[in-house]
C-alpha cells in the first residue's frame, strides 16, 4: 500500500485564496488586515520564518509591518514596542518570533500581547479558551494539521489519534483539537516508554518533536493517517521531518511530506487567523 500524499503546498493556496477573498470583501468596509512580526536578533532560521511571512501577508493583501531589532533590545522596550502595537488600530495581528534572545523573557512578551490580537494561539487567553472550547486563536501549526485532516474528509469520532510531542505551541494544543473533534487521544513524550506499542494502536499520528526518524515503518498501523510536524535536517543538510517518510508511505493510508506538509499549512493559518481578528 502506498500512501496518498497530503499536499500542503496545494492545501495552504486553496486558503490564501479564500483568505485574499476575505481580504477584498473587507476592502468594501474600508478595513484591510495587518499584521505586525517583530524580530529580536538574527537568529538565520528566524529571518527565513518572518520573511516568508510578511511576504505570505502582502500578496494576501494584507497590511504589514515588520520590527526587526537588535539582540540586545532590553525586556522592557521590547515591552513598549508590543504595547504600541497594541493599541495600533492598523493592526490585527501581532506575532514576536520565537525563540528570544535569552535576557527576555519571552512568556512575559507573548502575556503582553492583546488577546484580541494573538494570531499565534500563545498567549494564556487563547490557550485557556481552546482548552475550554471557547472563542479565541489557535496556535497556527496544529490548527493547519486540523484542516489537512478535514482536507481529506477524515472523521476523527471515535479514532485513535497520537500526539508525539507535548510542546504549549505544537503537542498540547493539537491533542486539545483532537479531542474536540471526538478522538480519542494519546499524548507521548520523551518519557514515554512504549512509544511503538502506542502509535501502533493509532489511526492518526502527529509527531512533532524535532528529531528525525522517530516515527518509522514497524511503529505504524496499516493505512493510519500520519502528519509530520517535525523541521530537521539529514545528513546532506536537506529538510526533512521527524517521518521516515520512504518507509512509512509504504504503510500509512495518508501522509504529510517534509518540506511541502504542515510548514505551508502554518503561515496559512496565521493569514486566517489575522483575517478573522480583522473581521472581528
Ligand atoms: P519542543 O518544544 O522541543 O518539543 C518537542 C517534544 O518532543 C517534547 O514534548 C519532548 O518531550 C518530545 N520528545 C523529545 N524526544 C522524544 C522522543 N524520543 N520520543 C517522544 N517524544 C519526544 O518542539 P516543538 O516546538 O513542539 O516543535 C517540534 C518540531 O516541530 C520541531 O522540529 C520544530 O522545528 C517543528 N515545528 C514545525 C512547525 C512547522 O510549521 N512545520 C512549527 C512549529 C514547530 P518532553 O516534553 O518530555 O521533553
Amino acid at each position: 500500500m502506498t500512501a496518498q500524499i497530503i499536499d500542503g503546498i496545494a492545501l495552504s493556496q486553496k486558503l490564501r485564496t479564500q483568505v485574499s477573498l476575505g481580504v477584498a470583501k473587507l476592502a468594501q468596509q474600508g478595513i484591510k488586515p495587518g499584521l505586525a512580526v517583530v524580530l529580536v536578533g538574527d537568529n538565520p532560521a528566524s529571518q527565513v520564518y518572518v520573511r516568508n511571512k510578511v511576504k505570505a501577508c502582502d500578496e494576501a493583501g494584507f497590511h504589514s509591518i515588520l520590527e526587526k531589532y537588535d539582540a540586545t533590545l532590553s525586556e522592557a522596550d521590547l515591552l513598549q514596542r508590543v504595547d504600541a502595537l497594541n493599541s495600533d488600530s492598523s493592526i490585527h495581528g501581532i506575532l514576536v518570533q520565537l525563540p528570544l534572545p535569552a535576557h527576555i523573557d519571552a512568556q512575559k512578551v507573548i502575556e503582553a500581547i492583546s488577546p484580541a490580537k494573538d494570531v499565534d494561539g500563545f498567549h494564556i487567553a487563547s490557550a485557556g479558551a481552546l482548552m475550554t472550547g471557547m472563542q479565541g486563536f489557535w496556535p497556527c501549526t496544529p490548527y493547519g494539521c486540523m484542516k489537512m485532516l478535514e482536507s481529506i474528509g477524515y472523521e476523527l469520532k471515535g479514532k485513535h489519534a497520537v500526539v508525539i510531542g507535548r510542546s504549549n505551541i505544537v503537542g498540547k494544543p493539537m491533542a486539545l483539537m483532537l479531542l474536540q473533534q471526538n478522538a480519542t487521544v494519546t499524548i507521548c513524550h520523551s518519557a514515554t516508554g512504549n512509544l511503538k506499542d502506542i502509535t501502533l494502536q493509532a489511526d492518526v499520528i502527529v509527531a512533532a518533536v524535532g528529531k528525525r526518524n522517530v516515527l518509522t515503518a514497524d511503529m505504524v498501523k496499516p493505512g493510519a493517517v500520519v502528519l509530520d510536524v517535525g523541521m530537521n535536517r539529514n545528513d546532506e543538510g536537506k529538510l526533512c521531518g521527524d517521518v521516515d517518510f520512504e518507509g512509512v508511505k509504504e504503510i500509512a493510508g495518508y501522509i504529510s511530506p517534509v518540506p511541502g506538509g504542515v510548514g505551508p499549512m502554518t503561515i496559512a493559518m496565521l493569514l486566517v487567523n489575522t483575517l478573522k481578528s480583522a473581521q472581528r
